[in-house]
């Protein structure tokens, strides 16, 4: 029995171009599946296609804004014409606007709500039937310690993140019949462009993070790929509708 071979299966990782996506597409990818990220950046992501083929994984890069549905759907079209399946999705694209809730405008609100969530729901909803057609499918939301906890500067942000958790839960119950895992995974303060703006937005936080987790540093992209590769392989048959943390200990620190 080899609960982690991925041989033969597909996954779209969107936003897998960099950051945590990547790293998740480079655990996924150690298990032996051929690898599609999607994102907007093509110089990043033939940074990323080295690494992913550097490694001996098949890979290749769609351009998509998954903030747009018909974008989502062609990506995921896209991906079954290139492969002939889809068995992994992960919802992983994500931005943020850190500004005081009375100072979001409209505008900023709905656009991080559109990348967040929404295009998770888009994604996932074209992904459903290629998945129902290859027997079953794992789906990976990226949510957020913003999925647990507030922060002044997060009113869009957590919203979106909190309803990735509520979200995979109600997919997580639609879909188990169809042989189709849906879960979350709660990253905490990882290395990223995204933080690294964060870092320069928010003072203090490089050290309070540092502080605040018990192992005592950031994660890494690369601290992402284990939890990528147990959620995406058949070890997880059994695991649905769960959000799991992968913070270091940051959300069970006093
Ligand atoms: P990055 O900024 O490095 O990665 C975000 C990725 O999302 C990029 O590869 C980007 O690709 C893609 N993306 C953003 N908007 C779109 C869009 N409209 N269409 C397609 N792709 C898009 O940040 P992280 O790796 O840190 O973030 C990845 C996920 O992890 C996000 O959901 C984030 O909220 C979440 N997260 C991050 C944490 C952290 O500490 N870093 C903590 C908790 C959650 P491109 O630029 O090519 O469009």
């Amino acid at each position: 029995m080899n609960l982690f071979n991925l041989k033969g299966k597909v996954a779209l990782v969107t936003g897998g171009n960099g950051g945590i996506g990547l790293g998740m597409a480079q655990g996924i990818a150690s298990l032996g599946a051929a690898i599609v990220i999607a994102g907007r950046n093509e110089a990043k992501a033939a940074d990323a296609l080295q690494t992913l083929r550097d490694m001996g994984a098949e890979a290749s890069f769609l351009t998509a804004d998954v903030t747009n549905k018909a974008e989502c759907v062609a990506l995921v079209a896209a991906t079954v014409a290139k492969h002939g399946r889809l068995d992994i999705l992960v919802n992983n694209a994500g931005t943020s606007v850190r500004k005081q809730p009375q100072d979001l405008t409209e505008d900023e609100w709905h656009h991080v709500l559109d990348t967040n969530l929404t295009s998770a729901f888009f994604c996932s909803q074209a992904a459903y039937p290629e998945m129902v057609r290859a027997g079953g499918g794992k789906m990976i939301n990226i949510g957020s310690m913003m999925s647990l906890f507030g922060a002044p500067f997060a009113a869009a942000y957590a919203s979106s993140k909190g309803g990735i958790v509520q979200m995979s839960r109600a997919m997580a119950t639609a879909w188990a019949k169809d042989n189709i895992q849906v879960n979350a995974v709660l990253p905490g303060w990882i290395d990223t462009d995204l933080t690294k703006r964060a870092r320069e937005q928010v003072s203090g936080l490089q050290d309070s993070v540092q502080k605040r987790t018990p192992s005592g540093r950031w994660g890494t992209p690369h601290d992402m790929a284990g939890i990528a590769a147990f959620l995406a392989s058949s070890a997880s048959d059994f695991v649905t509708g769960t959000a799991i943390p992968v913070d270091g200990g940051f959300s069970i620190a006093m």
